[in-house]
């Protein structure tokens, strides 16, 4: 009778044991496919997050300043993605002032006559960001130099998504440094007085660390800045900026999207508000296309000047890289 007790007694013991493995391996597995969807969720929402992050970047670096947490936890993504992207940060006082404005007026080269003249006559701390080899591009250049503006070499770049080439000539991956360094000296030969570069398109060029390396490190030698102008939010360029010793430029707002109305007017000028208290100045794009722009932007002007915001300009804040103006 305690022979069968015994035996009944292990026997529970083994069934019990064998059911607590079971369970725990089932358990293992259930956390395993757990941690595998997590991981690809987040994998999944870093993904979000980082272009979503890189985005927001592009018209709100200012959300930094209000949530530093949620800033350190999109650098930290920013980093995992890619650590050889230095971090982009700005420096940030608890005055309630908003920083001077630096205007970039994109893509001359096209506008001649009254047009370029009228933009030649705004303020001269207004810069002109020229595409080279197009018929105006000497006029534009020499009507930047006369009223003595900054000048940008607005540089053609290959472009994710467009029906538009981004010029007769432009950068893209896959050339080789030889290629692209005697590309941006032959841009450069045709304006050089200018201080430095900024990306017309390029959100395909811009993607490229090799591509955005090389042009970084070629202007850099040459004393040349660059402007990244974010046409789309992953782009290296303005991150690589530091790693090959350059300083970080790069867009905050545009001025001209979706459209030249008051509202839009209104709307950039309210997005100041979210810049207030930072030291560098921001950086505002808009383009020669038309008189709409430049109504636009002389309205944007007269409205900044009556709020007290300063204007300055590329080489004011960031010193003049290349040729001195009027040298
Ligand atoms: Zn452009």
């Amino acid at each position: 009778m305690t022979r069968i007790l015994w035996i009944s007694i292990l026997l529970f013991v083994i069934i019990f044991m064998v059911a607590s493995c079971k369970t725990q391996k089932g358990l293992k597995q259930d956390i395993g496919e757990a941690d595998l969807k997590n991981s690809k969720d987040s994998v999944q929402e870093n993904h979000f997050d980082l272009s979503d992050s890189l985005l927001e970047g592009e018209q709100g670096d200012a959300s930094q300043k209000q949530t530093p947490g949620k800033g350190d936890a999109k650098s930290r993504t920013s980093a995992v993605a890619d650590s050889s992207l230095k971090n982009y940060k700005y420096s940030w006082t608890d005055s309630e002032n908003i920083p001077p404005v630096i205007i970039i007026v994109d893509d001359f080269g096209y506008a001649t006559g009254s047009l370029l003249q009228s933009f030649a006559n705004l303020p001269k701390e207004v810069a002109f960001a020229i595409l080279p080899d197009l018929a105006h591009t000497q006029a534009a250049a020499q009507a930047a130099q006369n009223s003595g503006r900054d000048v940008l070499i607005h540089c053609p770049m290959e472009a994710t998504i467009s029906k538009t080439s981004p010029g007769k000539r432009y950068l893209k991956p896959g050339q080789d440094g030889e290629t692209v360094r005697d590309m941006l000296d032959s841009f450069y030969a045709q304006m050089p007085m200018a201080i430095g570069l900024n990306n017309h398109m390029g959100s395909t060029a811009t993607q490229n660390k090799d591509l955005m390396q090389t042009v970084l490190e070629h202007l850099r030698t040459k004393g040349l800045l660059f402007v990244d102008s974010v046409t789309i939010g992953n782009t290296a360029g303005y991150r690589l900026a530091q790693s090959v010793g350059m300083r970080p430029i790069k867009r905050d707002l545009f001025l001209d999207v979706p459209d030249n109305s008051d509202a839009t007017i209104a709307a950039r000028i309210s997005d100041l508000g979210r810049f207030r208290g930072r030291v560098e100045p921001v950086i505002i794009i808009t383009h020669c296309h038309n008189n709409a722009k430049l109504v636009a932007l002389q309205k944007f002007l007269t409205q900044i000047q009556d709020m007290g915001v300063r204007l300055t300009s590329l080489s004011g804040w960031y010193g003049s890289g290349g040729v001195a103006l009027g040298n």
